[in-house]
């Protein structure tokens, strides 16, 4: 048999489901693993969506809907983005998809073709260098250092932009780096995206989650031009988490809005009908439990930073959204730890992992070489266990 596609054996796995899956594996096998490694809200699905989705299968909503998603949920987006970030869609400009992780990869399929360039602001989430090479496409990256807190500036970005240029792709709060852009800081990005025409792949998953009282901005609304060039990304999985029901949307001008649907009705078709039903009670039923889980979420930032500052030899930028948290272990690189040099961010990863039984996620694959990212999407006692134990770890090594 002939070897498998070029594109196809130039994909590297997603090394933040490896973690996991180590680390439930390891827990599942009776080991007292604390992990950090979980890309998604610890909470389970408040009971009212669940509901939904149950009174959905016993109504028989079990048929094909539209590609882009059934029209009531595609009005509770638009509804929700109006009220939420001052956006104003049509239905028709909505692309509902099995999780904003494929709304994403639909996106560039539909605006990239391939050689052109997509400038990506590093630290980024693994899977954007993948879906870009996926394309045939090329990532650009545009490096945010740790001294501008992980943000870029228009001047870079104008520096990195090229003929070739198709998209930039901008995620606030950042996945890894839980960074949150100003209004002043997208608008200086947003003009020179304008300047140049390019595309901007807006992902605003995080964007219920920010903290010390910001108000989020999403670059779609600094103004009508970068809206019309925008294709903002939003779902449910971290707002209400609702990760496994795999319901994600897309928002855009409606050319790009049509052919992503196309996309979508040749590749997947629309996610599960109940899902759907569900996710329109997430967006229009009651919005209390966001706001509780976000408080939960800042309370546990908090204490991680706090804690995780005062261990010798590493240190964190305390950020403003997500659940995320970047430790800096550069200090170790290079010296030996239970008699193994260490090398990397995956060498201290692992074996913290081996020796202290606490799972984190290596930030290579993030553009982010001697970080670990710390999810807090973990209970306070999880959280101090961790931080009792990766103590442990470095005092013993
Ligand atoms: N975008 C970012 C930055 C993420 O971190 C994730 C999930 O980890 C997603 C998109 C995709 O979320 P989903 O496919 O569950 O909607």
């Amino acid at each position: 048999v002939k070897p498998i596609s070029k594109i196809a054996s130039a994909i590297a796995p997603s090394a933040t489901l490896a973690i996991s899956a180590l680390a439930k594996q390891m827990k599942a096998d009776g080991i007292d693993v604390v992990s950090f490694g979980a890309g998604e809200p610890d909470f389970n699905t408040p009971e009212t969506i669940k509901e939904a989705g149950i009174a959905a299968i016993r109504a028989n909503k079990t048929r094909y809907t539209p590609a882009a998603g059934i029209m009531e949920l595609r009005r509770a987006i638009c509804n929700r983005m109006k009220e939420d970030l001052g956006l104003e869609y049509e239905p028709s400009q909505v692309v509902v998809a099995s999780g904003a992780k494929h709304n994403v990869y639909l996106a560039i399929m539909t605006c990239c073709d391939p050689g052109d360039e997509v400038v990506v602001a590093a630290p980024y989430w693994l899977s954007y260098a993948e879906m870009i090479r996926m394309a045939g496409a090329v990532p650009v990256e545009v490096r945010a250092e740790a001294s501008a807190h992980f943000k870029i500036t228009a001047e870079q970005l104008e520096a990195a932009i090229t003929d070739k240029t198709k998209m930039f792709m901008l995620n606030s709060p950042s996945n890894p780096t839980g960074m949150v852009y100003t209004k002043e800081e997208l608008e200086a990005l947003a003009a020179v995206c304008e300047k140049h025409g390019i595309y901007v792949l807006a992902d605003d998953i995080y964007y219920k989650l920010v903290y010390d009282g910001i108000e989020y901005t999403s670059i779609a609304s600094v103004s009508p031009a970068m809206k019309e060039q925008c294709i903002v990304i939003n779902g449910v999985s971290k707002t209400y988490a609702m990760t496994g029901w795999r319901v994600g949307y897309a928002l855009a001008n409606p050319t790009v809005a049509k052919a992503m649907s196309s996309y979508a009705s040749h590749s997947t078709g629309a996610p599960a009908t109940m899902a759907q039903w569900a996710a329109v009670e997430a967006l229009e039923g009651p919005q209390e439990s966001v706001e509780e889980m976000r408080q939960q979420f800042e309370k546990r930032r908090d204490h991680l930073v706090e804690r995780m500052n005062k261990v010798p030899g590493v240190s964190c930028i305390k950020p403003q959204g997500a659940f995320y948290v970047m430790m800096d272990m550069s200090s170790f690189v290079g010296k030996t730890m239970y008699g193994k040099v260490i090398e990397n961010d995956g060498d201290f990863a692992q074996l913290l992992l081996e020796k202290n039984l606490v799972a984190t996620v290596p930030c290579t694959s993030f553009a982010a070489p001697n970080y670990l990212r710390w999810s807090y999407a973990t209970s306070m006692e999880q959280i101090d266990k961790g931080i009792d134990r990766l103590e442990e770890f470095i005092a013993n090594a």
